[in-house]
């Protein structure tokens, strides 16, 4: 829905990507570019407003077919319309104004040429239809695709996942995070008895002669394409309600059917979950669409309004603590970390999967808050500072621009420390809460280009944070802080930082108590008061690194 501000905003043209590719040393082709940007010519003149997504899904023989009514606004007046699709998947027709649409096929990529005049404000449906066997997932949530398994009743059991192969795995759409309708139909149609258990709210369910039930699901609201997904298998479901800051919200669970009693027991996190996001993160943003946990066999994925949960009913992350300290093994990380996405993923998603830190970042860092809220503050610095072990900087954060291409997996653990550190920067709770909220309120509902979201926490912080981010989400040094103790005086710069990196520091000058030190890569000198050189400390909260290099000199 927000392609005509990314159009406005984003700054990337293909010989930028080009260059930046050229730059990480890698290389991509032409389909990589056709499923990345979002400003190539068959996409950049329309913009989603609706999709009417109809699919027969067939676990006898593993096949789908269907069809999706593409609603768009016309920006400028085109000719060619890129509609996506994966291989083995085939489109069959396209139509509109109840007319043949011809089209040509490069790769996974369909170009359609509709005959109707294309003006700048029109309104215009294309219908694709399509069949196929889709591709089978590998590794779920990672690999996606379909998952056609059973419980351990042997009832069939069939779930999707495409977040970052791209939802045109299984449905044809405008494969990219940078535009979203503004609501979505989601009509699928599955055997008896299975149930069907999608995004939104379900609207109408309809029986037919052949044995199978058409599950009616409606989103009232912008939703990216990778979050609509099939939950079809022998579900139980039971409900509750939440009193939030925007009213009643709906919670919806959706256990296997004999998984409702552990199900009971685990989901009254989801409210524990809720009080504590909407305290640093504001409102939930789909309070028509409800919330819902729906279990799958996988480990869960951040599917908006039907969360994806397949953590076995248990604390930790299928019995692992990432943090190391205990912490993580008191909570459900799906329940946590998944629903995070509701706000920072979902709410404010990334137009381009290079930015994908928005996303994960955060909800890594919302673990944290989580811990935070259950057991205090320095629990839940204990907790973000325990997932540091898992940082490998092994390539930065942020990739290339328009390949669709994802960066290192350090988006989790050190995109998480990184904030971490900023709240330090900020040094005030209600002033680092209120920029958590601000970013849900101001980019509400909204796609946006990672680089908003760091100018928006620079605005607010009170300091230029462009040299923070450079450095933890564009290379892969962590700034390391050389210091001298001579006497009663500490010299110290930073090393190995980006130019210009002039990051704020709290280190100890005299007993027990930190002082805000403004390091640059000059050598500088502070009086220091402290007993014995021994007694030097750098706030652990900051993700640095320490050096002392008194006697190498
Ligand atoms: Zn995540």
């Amino acid at each position: 829905m927000a392609l005509l501000r990314s159009l406005l905003g984003a700054a990337l043209g293909l010989a930028q990507v080009a260059t930046a590719a050229a730059q990480a040393g890698r290389s991509f082709t032409r389909a990589d570019t056709l499923r990345g940007s979002f400003t190539t010519p068959g996409r950049a003149w329309w913009d989603v407003v609706f999709y009417d997504l109809h699919v027969a899904v067939n676990p006898n023989d593993s096949s789908i077919s269907g069809y999706n009514g593409i609603t768009y606004r016309v920006l400028t007046p085109g000719r060619e319309l890129q509609v996506d699709l994966m291989a083995p998947l085939a489109v069959d027709s396209m139509v509109q104004d109840r007319r043949a649409v011809p089209f040509r096929r490069d790769g996974n990529a369909y170009f359609a040429k509709p005959s109707t005049r294309q003006r700048a404000g029109d309104h215009h449906t294309i219908t694709v239809y399509y069949h196929g066997k889709p591709r089978v997932a590998t590794r779920p949530p990672w690999e996606g695709g379909f998952t056609w398994t059973s419980d351990s009743l042997g009832r069939p059991w069939v779930v999707t996942t495409d977040q970052g192969m791209g939802a045109s795995v299984w449905w044809p759409n405008k494969d990219t995070q940078a535009d979203e309708p503004d609501s979505q139909r989601v009509a699928l149609t599955v055997p008896d008895p299975m149930i069907d258990v999608s995004n939104g709210r379900l609207r109408r369910l309809t029986h037919h002669a052949d044995g199978t039930t058409t599950y009616e699901w409606f989103v009232v609201n912008p939703i990216n394409n990778y979050a609509i997904a099939v939950g079809a298998g022998s579900y139980d479901h039971y409900s509750d309600l939440f009193q939030g800051e925007n009213g009643l919200l709906t919670l919806d669970f959706w256990p296997l059917s004999y998984h409702r009693e552990p199900a009971q027991r685990q989901f009254v996190q989801a409210t524990t979950m809720l009080q504590c996001f909407e305290h640093w993160f504001g409102p939930y943003p789909w309070y028509e669409d409800g919330y819902k946990l729906v279990e799958v066999p996988h480990p869960g994925m951040e599917h908006q309004s039907a969360v994806a949960y397949g953590n076995w009913y248990a604390n930790g992350y299928r019995g692992r603590d990432a943090s190391g300290t205990g912490l993580g093994l008191k909570w459900d990380f799906i329940i946590v970390h998944e629903s995070a996405h509701e706000w920072f993923g979902n709410n404010i998603t990334a137009k381009d999967n290079a930015d994908m830190w928005v996303h994960e970042s955060f909800a890594n860092y919302a673990e944290g808050l989580y811990t935070e809220c259950l057991f205090g503050k320095q629990a839940g610095a204990a907790y973000t500072v325990g997932t540091r072990r898992g940082i490998r900087n092994d390539r930065p954060i942020i990739p290339p621009y328009g390949v669709n291409d994802e960066g290192s997996g350090d988006m989790y653990p050190k995109g998480g420390n990184m904030l971490h550190t900023i709240r330090q920067i900020v040094d005030d709770d209600e002033k680092w809460r209120a920029i958590l909220r601000g970013l849900n309120q101001t980019f509400w509902h909204q796609t946006v280009m990672g680089k908003q979201v760091e100018d928006y926490i620079s605005a607010h912080a009170g300091t230029d944070l462009t040299r923070v981010f450079d450095q933890y989400l564009r290379t892969t040094q962590v700034p390391v802080l050389e210091y001298r103790i001579e006497g009663g005086t500490l010299s110290f710069r930073w090393t190995d930082v980006v130019p210009g990196f002039d990051m704020p520091l709290k280190v100890t000058v005299s007993p027990d108590t930190f002082s805000v030190v403004h390091p640059t890569a000059a050598w500088q000198t502070v009086p220091l008061r402290l007993a014995t050189p021994a007694d030097f400390k750098v706030d652990p909260n900051y993700y640095v690194i320490t050096r002392n290099v008194t006697t190498s000199r």
